[in-house]
């Protein structure tokens, strides 16, 4: 490979988009491509990315929740250069001062009793730790998840979610899991037995299109788990540290569970960490083996000291408060958008600033989210809804930048209306 190649800073963005087809993937690339995504990310710092030519764009998907505290942070950036002088990577033998801060950061802030945690690289492994601790616990084997829940791609994560397009290539998954439609609690009474090792659920479903659940949802599922002696799961790897309004989404139900997820945001947008955080009792069940569990690169300093300076910046930043301020805002505007337009949107939820805006149909939302690109504003429709484009920018985005996403949203949507009404029907 010729020294050019290996700098990436130097190279066209047809040699970068050339090595996608060559070296990346194809079909990522044509993706990419068609929704006019296809420039090349250069620097950015808060909402705004800058790519090679000097372009501004507005970030409004924010790494899919990974950049609460928006790109660069200077606080968490700071202490990752601090951390990476001192000692980039632990000795994984000796004590690890960082990983020990965290770990009691994380029982602080965290709801109920969630006391120990595991310190770990990504969403998908936060889930994994969290199923595993939930058989070890209990001696039980069967999972509960949610029908359109998204739990990440690893084989546990991906048995625990609901949406087939991603499970069924690699079936057979995981066996013991089965799943409920989500918000329905006489399906989950129904469900839940004296073999159920945990129920899992995200306190508002993400990439099933932003759903939210009635009020009473959660307490009840509590209260169903405790009868049958099951855990409690929440994955909170995407509703975490701030994004919808509270620290914690399952602080606005009052519902604390047996296990926690949390990834995305943890790193303060700088370095990938995950977590799971759990009751004592239950961490009982690592002590008499503590490498039933393990992970190299999990705790390592440098993804530790972004998570701690991350969780002292959505703290004192006061981002929760934040985070439901522009979210309400958002709403108020996005309904009246709605309005508008009412056979081509047909809902706007959210909650703090997760926020999906659900289309008629599919093809409405692709050429909505092509029509933003345009106007160099990132978003992507949810995983497990293709209808549903999201807005889920950083919680640092200043009000008046949001305010130029909603009026551009508002114009995509009207060119796209204006365009399929151009469209001849079909004989
Ligand atoms: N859990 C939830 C709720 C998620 O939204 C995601 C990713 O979107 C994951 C887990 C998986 O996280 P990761 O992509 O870091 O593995």
């Amino acid at each position: 490979m010729s020294s050019a190649n290996s700098r990436p800073g130097s190279l066209s963005a047809a040699e970068v988009f050339d090595q996608y087809c060559a070296y990346v993937n194809p079909g990522l690339a044509a993706l990419v491509k068609f929704m006019g995504f296809d420039a090349v990310e250069e620097s950015a710092r808060g909402a705004i990315i800058r790519d090679a030519d000097g372009n501004e764009y507005i970030d409004c998907l924010g790494g899919f929740g990974a950049l609460s505290l928006g790109h660069h942070h200077p606080k968490v950036v700071a202490a990752v250069r601090h951390q990476l002088d001192r000692m980039p990577l632990s000795s994984k033998i000796l004590l690890n001062p960082c990983q020990a801060s965290l770990c009691q950061r994380l029982a602080a802030i965290t709801p109920g009793d969630l006391q120990y945690s595991f310190i770990c690289n990504s969403g998908a492994e936060a889930v994994e730790g969290a199923l595993k601790l939930a058989r070890l616990a209990t001696g039980r084997t069967e999972i509960i998840g949610a029908i359109g829940g998204f739990h990440g791609k690893t084989f546990g994560a991906l048995s625990a979610s609901g949406r087939d397009i991603y499970r069924k290539p690699f079936e057979p998954l995981v066996p013991g899991f089965s799943h409920v439609p989500f918000g329905d609690t006489t399906a989950m009474r129904r469900a839940v037995t004296r073999d159920t090792a945990a129920v899992i659920l995200e306190p508002i479903q993400g990439e099933a299109g932003v759903i939210i659940p009635p009020d009473d949802y959660l307490p009840e599922v509590r209260e169903i788990c405790d009868s049958a002696g099951a855990l409690l799961i929440l994955d909170e790897v995407q509703t975490g540290l701030g994004r919808t309004g509270a620290l914690f989404a399952c602080q606005h139900y009052g519902v604390a569970p047996d296990i926690m997820t949390l990834a995305k945001a943890l790193g303060g947008g700088v370095i990938p960490v995950g977590a799971f955080v759990a009751r004592p009792r239950l961490w009982e069940a690592f002590r008499h083996n503590p490498l039933l569990h393990s992970s190299t690169f999990g705790g390592n300093p440098l993804a530790c000291a972004a998570a701690l300076a991350a969780i002292d910046a959505v703290i004192e930043e006061r981002l929760p408060e934040r985070a439901r301020d522009l979210g309400g805002r958002a709403l108020r505007s996005l309904t009246q958008l709605q309005q508008r337009f009412p056979a081509a949107i047909s809902d706007v939820r959210g909650r703090g600033l997760l926020i999906g805006v659900e289309f008629a149909h599919e093809d409405i939302a692709g050429l909505v989210i092509a029509g933003l690109a345009q106007r160099r504003i990132i978003t992507a429709y949810t995983l497990n809804n293709p209808r549903v484009i999201r807005l889920e920018p950083p919680l640092v985005i200043e009000a008046e930048i949001l305010d130029r996403v909603l009026s551009a949203l508002g114009e995509a949507v009207q060119r796209t209306v204006g365009l399929l009404q151009d469209v001849p029907p079909a004989k």
